[in-house]
């Protein structure tokens, strides 16, 4: 059985990771040259690992399945990127920055790794800005900054609501300076299907060519996961269509532990759901919330269109609910109590379950202008997609599924489980705890692939330099290679009548109700039991148009589904187990009398890691929280 050792440095919360990266074994040169590494992903985390350890001499292979590592979801992140460089002078600091997003994620994460995160933060912003990445500017020509949900300050760079797109830029021409030197080699359109794991340790993958269909065995001497998040197990989600959580859970099923599965984030500004025949929702960045304000009728049911509505009849709920942050409250206080206006009857637009954001108070103070320079890309979308000018009349905005603070249990050196599985960015469970700060993510994922991984994976491999290449023909890849080619035989066999989207969108409505944005123990175990009769029909009657040695779409899709049907199982079993509200996990059983949510400390103050275990129910592993430098407090927002 798995035992849990996060490896968390002693001493000063401040002086840990310095001292624990001059602990670290290194791995001098000539021996850097004999050790591959593969690394899964090309967004922010993926590209800027697998540039940094080009760059230090090892022999890098990347994969992605795009048909370019420059569409990886991260092009997607528009509002900003944090950094506690306080340049705005208004008390900022690593300490705060830390303070904020342990507090923001309800003290469900681990010190010493929020602490690192912020600590690099400011590495993270000089860094792009030396790759060229063009952050918005003041008119003295500093880097601006912004503010963005649960915080006081304003940290977050930006450029425009486009920072994913040109910090992937920076990371993607840092990766091709390491392919052009023959350092990384890429690997685009493919899939990984399994991790190859040998004599306990991941010495490679299996993965899908998806141009020829072809089954490939690739090898290394250690594999970095940086395969971002799983929120589109809700089917409609802010994130990019082919996200998924596939490589997460083929290691999960090689014995890598999957930390807090159940932690999902629920953005409140997205477009609302139009109609049945969607493919996925649109972010409406949290930026907004900067200069827009969020409201809804005093009276219910009112069916006169924004601007009939006088102030007075209009009720700012987040700012009567929460005056101390206002609009900017963190993403989970702000989806709920959308959502608790819409149900109580004062919801918006034809569905009523939609709020306004309105910005007619800024564009009057600042100009429309000033509000176009800011966020001019996001009403450019927002007009496209709805037809309405949100310059004149307030955007209509609803929660949607967003950000999966769950993934992969890491160590402080952010190895999996499994030796030499490492997992990175969105993809490892760690520093969000139960609830993601707005601008952070992208933080996290670079701070993790340029200067966290590179030392740590270091480390891990200084007892790889006498082993020479791992060869692809063991009967560990036989084996690997023979599972995943059955379970392609059999989801092609089935020749059912519904397609992988049919099945996809049945699974969202599931978990959407169920496992969204609120949960109770009756609708959780109703879950489990729609979850496994899903998973039979699925086997039974889906559909894989085309064949397997070819590219077919439909059957990637398919994969994924089939994945994503038995992830959303182990979802709901840690949503059952964790009996208290936090964060984004609002258990309705555990709310204080004004509705928040309410903690348990003494009960659940741990990370909830799961074990695979075949067929039988997974086996838990609680790794206990200890908080020794700050002290435990209800968050409050008011
Ligand atoms: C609309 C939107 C806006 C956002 N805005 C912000 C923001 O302003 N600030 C912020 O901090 N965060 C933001 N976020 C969150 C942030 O964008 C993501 O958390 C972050 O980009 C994830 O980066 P990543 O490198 O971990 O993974 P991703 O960028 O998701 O990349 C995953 C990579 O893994 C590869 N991959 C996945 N599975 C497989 C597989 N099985 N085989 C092969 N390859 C695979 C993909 O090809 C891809 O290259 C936003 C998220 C959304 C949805």
């Amino acid at each position: 059985m798995t035992k849990l050792n996060s490896k968390i440095p002693d001493g000063p919360l401040s002086e840990k990771w310095s001292k624990h990266k001059a602990s670290l074994r290194l791995v001098n040169p000539a021996n850097k040259k004999k050790i591959d590494i593969i690394v899964i992903g090309t967004g922010l985390a993926g590209a800027s690992a697998a540039s940094s350890l080009g760059e230090m001499g090892y022999n890098v292979k990347v994969f992605c399945y795009q048909d370019t590592p420059r569409r990886a979801h991260s092009v997607a992140a528009q509002g900003g990127i944090n950094a506690a460089k306080n340049y705005k002078n208004d008390g900022d600091s690593v300490y705060r920055l830390f303070y904020d997003m342990l507090k923001g994620g309800d003290f469900r994460a681990r010190e010493a790794n929020v602490y690192r995160a912020a600590e690099v933060s400011n590495f993270v912003i000089d860094h792009y800005v030396a790759l060229g990445v063009p952050f918005a500017r003041d008119y003295g020509g500093y880097l601006d900054n912004r503010s963005f949900g649960g915080v006081q300050v304003s940290r977050t760079f930006y450029a425009k609501g486009q920072t994913g797109q040109q910090c992937v830029l920076g990371t993607y021409s840092s990766l091709l300076r390491q392919v052009n030197k023959g350092r990384v080699t890429m690997y685009p359109r493919r899939d990984l299907l399994d991790i190859v794991v040998i004599e306990g340790k991941a010495r490679g993958i299996i993965a899908r060519n998806l141009i020829s269909g072809s089954i490939e065995r690739h090898s290394a001497h250690a594999v970095v996961l940086a395969t971002g998040g799983y929120g589109t197990i809700y089917y409609l989600s802010t994130l990019a269509v082919n996200s998924n959580g596939s490589a997460a859970w083929a290691a999960y099923k090689r014995g890598a532990c999957f930390g807090n599965p159940s932690f999902i984030q629920i953005h409140p500004t997205s477009i609302p759901v139009l109609n049945d025949f969607q493919s996925k929702l649109t972010l409406m960045s949290e930026s907004l919330r900067n200069d827009g304000r969020v409201w809804v009728p005093k009276e219910k049911g009112d069916k006169r269109i924004p601007k009939d509505i006088p102030e007075e009849e209009r009720d700012y709920y987040l700012e009567r609910r929460y005056p101390a942050f206002g609009n900017l409250v963190p993403r989970d206080v702000a989806s709920r109590a959308a959502k608790e206006r819409c149900d109580a009857g004062y919801g918006v637009g034809a569905s009523g379950l939609s709020v306004y954001l309105d910005f007619k108070d800024a564009i009057k103070k600042q100009g429309k202008k000033a509000i176009e320079n800011k966020y001019g890309n996001l009403f450019e979308m927002y007009e496209k997609i709805s037809g309405e000018n949100p310059y004149e009349t307030p955007m209509k905005i609803y929660p949607a599924g967003h950000y999966t603070m769950g993934g992969l249990w890491v160590d402080y050196n952010l190895m999996t489980t499994i030796p030499g599985l490492f997992a990175i960015g969105e993809a490892n469970f760690s520093d969000h705890g139960a609830n993601r700060l707005g601008a952070s993510s992208l933080m996290q994922c670079t701070g993790d692939g340029y200067f966290i991984l590179p030392y740590t994976i270091s480390d891990y491999l200084a007892d790889d330099i006498r082993t020479g290449v791992i060869p692809t023909s063991t009967t560990e890849f036989d084996t690997s290679e023979k599972e995943v080619k059955e379970k392609i035989s059999r989801i092609m066999a089935v020749k059912g009548k519904q397609t992988p989207m049919d099945f996809h969108k049945k699974l969202g409505k599931i978990m959407w109700n169920y496992s969204g944005m609120v949960r109770n123990e009756e609708g959780l175990k109703k879950a489990l039991v729609l979850l496994e009769e899903l998973k039979e029909e699925f086997w039974k009657d889906i559909n894989i148009a085309g064949t397997a040695d070819d590219l077919n779409q439909e059957l990637e899709k398919g994969l994924r589904v089939a994945d994503f049907i038995e992830l959303s199982k182990l979802i709901c079993l840690d949503a059952l187990n964790r009996k208290e509200s936090c964060g984004a996990h609002f258990r309705e059983e555990s709310q204080t009398e004004n509705g928040e949510a309410k903690r348990q400390d003494d009960l659940f103050a741990y990370v909830a890691a799961w074990e695979y275990n075949g067929e039988n129910d997974p086996i838990l592993h609680k790794e206990t929280l200890k908080f020794e430098f700050v002290e435990l407090k209800e968050r409050s927002y008011k």
